[in-house]
């Protein structure tokens, strides 16, 4: 199955494959001509296959959490600026205020909350798919955490590090072989209850992307129409298919769907010419990863994560190389 490599090489293949359609009706896939119809075909200033903002972001966080051995927040946001400053062809105007303004990692995103009432976009979201697989080894209360941390690097409305953290966990059951609609309950169960009931809204059965209050740009209707996407069809090419049918921000929701269905469906589900595809520029560095490059990540994040878990169990608590320290963050909205 390799559910790891299909969560990170998903998650890329979706924003792929929704990057041209971005902002666009719904439909827009479906009802594509252009090319003989095929697609990832490109278009938009993308070339096909061309990943975007939201993959290029999720490389930085997984190279980080394998580099500094764990989770180091002032490093993660590092990495962001450096990639911010290099002038990435895409980039959420949220992340990009936080990035530029100057303020060192651990009051950037706060201070933006602080003036902007709206700042529960899905840009944290939408980067989540390699921390997911790094941390799902720790189990739902670490993961959930983590995920709550690096979305307050970027975003510093709470509503952002739920949604992120939801995400996250219904990964960690992914991967493990169950099925993540089946642990919705518990995974609400563990969500800031002042957050809860929106999430549990859009969560649900009977939610559709139709009845969404906000532009799927909001984390709440793009976490719930990744998961309503991958409720509703059967396989990995027929869910990200859905999400970028939507319309609206069809890149990060099929990103998010992608992450997701490739935890369940694995690396093999996801169709090979859209693997072959796929490369992720990176601004900051002039690398470009491909699926080569992907697979590798996710494997490494994999183990890593795996090793990390096992070694906390072990841990007297002191150790400095605790990976799941977390340098001034608090884990939880209040
Ligand atoms: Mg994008």
């Amino acid at each position: 199955m390799r559910r790891a490599e299909g969560a990170v090489l998903g998650a890329a293949v979706g924003d792929a494959l929704g990057a041209p359609f971005e902002f666009g009706v719904g439909g827009a896939l479906s009802a594509w001509t252009g090319n003989g119809g095929a697609e990832m075909a490109g278009g938009g200033g993308w070339e096909p296959g061309e990943a975007t903002d939201d993959t290029q972001m999720a490389v930085l966080v997984g190279e980080s959490l394998l580099e500094r051995g764990g989770l180091e927040p002032a490093d993660v946001f590092e990495r962001f600026r450096a990639w911010a400053a290099a002038e990435p062809k895409d980039i959420g105007l949220q992340t990009e205020d936080v990035l530029t303004g100057g303020l060192p990692w651990d009051r950037a995103a706060a201070a933006h909350f602080a003036v902007n009432s709206r700042a529960a976009g899905n840009g944290a979201l939408m980067r989540a798919a390699t921390s997911a697989v790094y941390f799902a080894p720790a189990g739902r209360p670490a993961t959930m955490a983590a995920a709550r941390s690096l979305s307050a690097l970027t975003h510093g409305d709470p509503a952002a590090w739920e949604g992120t953290a939801i995400f996250h966990e219904l990964v960690r059951v992914a991967l493990s072989g169950a099925d993540p609609l089946a642990a919705l309950p518990s995974a609400l169960a563990e969500v800031d209850p002042a957050h809860r009931d929106r999430y549990a809204t859009v969560l649900a059965a009977s939610w559709h992307p139709d009845l969404a209050t906000e532009f799927n740009g909001a984390v709440w209707p793009c976490l719930g129409s990744a998961v309503w996407a991958v409720r509703t069809t059967g396989s990995y090419p027929d869910a990200v298919r859905a999400a970028v049918d939507l319309g609206g921000d069809t890149d990060t929701v099929a990103a998010v769907t992608g992450g997701l269905a490739g935890a369940v469906y694995g690396l093999d589900a996801i169709p090979a010419a859209w693997r072959t595809a796929v490369h992720v520029p990176l601004p900051s560095t002039g690398r470009t990863l491909r699926q080569a490059e992907l697979t590798e990540l996710a494997r490494d994040l994999a183990r890593a994560g795996a090793a990390a878990a096992g070694g906390s169990r072990e841990a007297t608590g002191s150790a400095p190389s605790d990976p799941y320290r977390v340098h001034g963050l608090g884990g939880r909205a209040g």
